[in-house]
């Protein structure tokens, strides 16, 4: 079996995705790209009982390479991704703040220092049908620049070099969101972050949590 490592990596943050509360059923998809090939989730499978057998493996134009189960359907939405970005893992998830907050606005107000952590001020992508190639095309328009984005009327997306570090930012999307939506249902004036707070958190994120000869990438 090609990639057995990546595939069981794939269940995992699966796994943690359930555990975590950041899908409802067999919401979500997980990929990792591997060169020309994707591994990703199957379609609608639970989390629960997936084995790395079931993950399964396709290239970059979408064409199968190996595994029995139909893809995620969000497979053009992962290719789209590993097109415009230099992104090797993609995590999608439903949660309930991130896609409360994406029917309300157009971009993630920016009331966290936490949006540096993602590139920025987050932005949400016009709603398309899921599995369909004009939702791909949004999304990856919402992401340029950023490590996470949201999807109006439908959930929420992170990347990164690695299938860790992709999943790891969807608790901090949710939170940014859930901070976001509780000062909001207050009816209070928010207090928000300038461009010029935000580029600067940018900056000091991009460093945060790497401790020296203990936290290499
Ligand atoms: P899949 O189970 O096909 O990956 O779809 C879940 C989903 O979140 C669609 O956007
Ligand atoms: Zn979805």
């Amino acid at each position: 079996m090609l990639y057995e490592k990546e595939r069981q990596e794939v269940v995992e943050t699966c796994q943690f995705m359930v555990k975590e509360n950041l899908v409802v059923g067999t919401a979500g998809n997980v990929s990792v790209r591997i060169g020309d090939h994707v591994v990703i989730s199957p379609s609608g499978v639970d989390y629960d009982t997936m084995v790395a057998e079931d993950v399964v493996v396709y290239d970059m134009d979408g064409n199968h390479v190996e595994g029995k189960l139909k893809p995620s359907s969000e497979l053009p939405l992962h290719i789209a991704v590993y097109e415009s970005t230099d992104a090797q893992a993609v995590t999608h998830n439903h949660a309930y703040a991130s896609t409360a907050l994406g029917l309300v606005v157009d971009e993630i107000p920016p009331s966290h220092y936490y949006s540096g952590m993602l590139g920025g001020i987050i932005r949400v992508a016009p709603y398309a049908e899921f599995g369909t190639d004009q939702l791909a095309i949004n999304v990856a328009k919402a992401l340029e620049g950023r490590s996470g984005a949201l999807m109006k009327n439908h959930g929420a997306i992170t990347l990164g070099p690695n299938l860790k570090k992709a999943v790891n930012l969807l608790p901090i999307l949710e939170y940014t969101c859930e901070i976001q939506l509780r000062a909001m249902a207050t009816g209070a004036p928010i207090s928000l972050l300038s461009q010029e707070q935000i580029d600067s958190a940018v900056v000091g994120m991009s460093t945060y949590g790497k401790q020296p000869g203990r936290d290499e990438d």
